[in-house]
């Protein structure tokens, strides 16, 4: 079984305390299990890829200029990895696939599905934030192209705890989703 992990959006903005659109301590307890994991995907030779959202400063043509507060703006420090994913990325920079997404899935406007093709790979594991935007859009948008999908719980959070738990369930329940909970 050929394999990738996605780590989505674990970026400064989205996980920071001070980050712009941070998910919290939720956010910040996931460092050791993404960095763990991240380290064990490269050490397999399987393939990583961090698809990190992008912005331009009040694009008025983006949906989510009006829905949420600047975050991820190109050329600033809340783009960067957090935590010591940052580091790990940039000594892993020739195995590590960075790809640049503009809306939740990592799947719309980007060639992710082409570079996974491209190598025979037919499961995911995704982990990042935040569970019920993120990795929840990109997870329906892998199920629907015919995709294994694997989440780690210990892997992924939420600023919303409620929204989180629904999501849990709904990769389950609805899209068939191996979820792995230690
Ligand atoms: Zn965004």
């Amino acid at each position: 079984m050929k394999k990738a992990l996605l780590v989505i959006d674990y970026t400064y903005d989205f996980v920071a305390e001070d980050g712009a659109l941070t998910c919290g301590q939720p956010g910040i307890d996931l460092e050791p299990y993404i960095v763990k994991l991240t380290k064990q995907f490269l050490d397999a030779d399987d393939l990583v890829i961090m698809p990190v959202d992008l912005h331009k400063e009040n694009d008025p043509y983006h949906p989510e200029t009006k829905m949420f507060p600047p975050h991820n703006i190109v050329g600033t420090a809340g783009r960067n990895l957090y935590g010591e994913l940052h580091n790990l990325y940039a000594e892993n920079k020739d195995k590590i696939i960075w790809m640049d997404k503009t809306r939740f899935s990592a799947f719309a406007g980007t060639d992710l599905e082409l570079q996974l093709r491209a190598r025979g790979i037919t499961e995911l594991h995704l982990v990042g934030v935040c569970t019920d935007i993120c990795i929840l859009h990109t997870s329906v948008d892998a199920y629907n192209r015919g995709f294994d999908i694997v989440i780690h719980e210990q892997g992924v959070a939420s600023f919303n705890p409620a929204g989180h738990e629904w999501a849990l369930g709904h990769f389950e329940k609805t899209l068939g989703a191996k979820i792995i909970r230690s």
